[in-house]
């Protein structure tokens, strides 16, 4: 188990609880936020090992989201993967434009998605105090 805090901003039910399912059944913990002032307050909050972040948000998108919360010094560092089902050409940039550190397509591969985030996460066995 590696204990590790997932945030997941993220407001279509269906791809939460697919995301959740499949973290949770790695080990890891995870919290969710359904739009983006939920998801900065509680990004502030946590202090996450990773932010999934939705693009496709109500009110604020994921990349003014990521823009915020790369403005808190406390957050600088965190990985932060943007889940987008956009599929045009230039999102990607624009996502790491952002502050995003990676980006994955929806629909999610069950298969490969957490070997994915993996890539964006530090080894296990880090600093840190988990
Ligand atoms: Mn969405």
């Amino acid at each position: 188990m590696s204990g590790r805090v997932v945030l997941l901003i993220e407001d279509n039910e269906q791809n939460r609880y697919l995301t959740t399912y499949l973290l949770e059944g790695n080990g890891y913990r995870v919290v969710s936020a359904v739009d983006g002032r939920r998801g900065i307050e509680a990004a502030h909050t946590l202090v996450p090992d990773l932010i999934l972040l939705d693009i496709q948000l109500p009110e604020m998108d994921g990349y003014e989201v990521a823009r915020q919360i790369r403005q808190v010094p406390k957050l600088e560092g965190v990985p932060m993967i943007a889940v987008t089902s956009y599929a045009m050409v230039g999102d990607r940039e624009r996502a790491l434009e952002s502050g995003c550190t990676g980006y994955i397509e929806k629909p999610i591969n069950p298969e490969t998605f957490i070997t994915e985030i993996e890539q964006h996460l530090p080894a296990k066995g880090r600093g840190g105090v988990l």
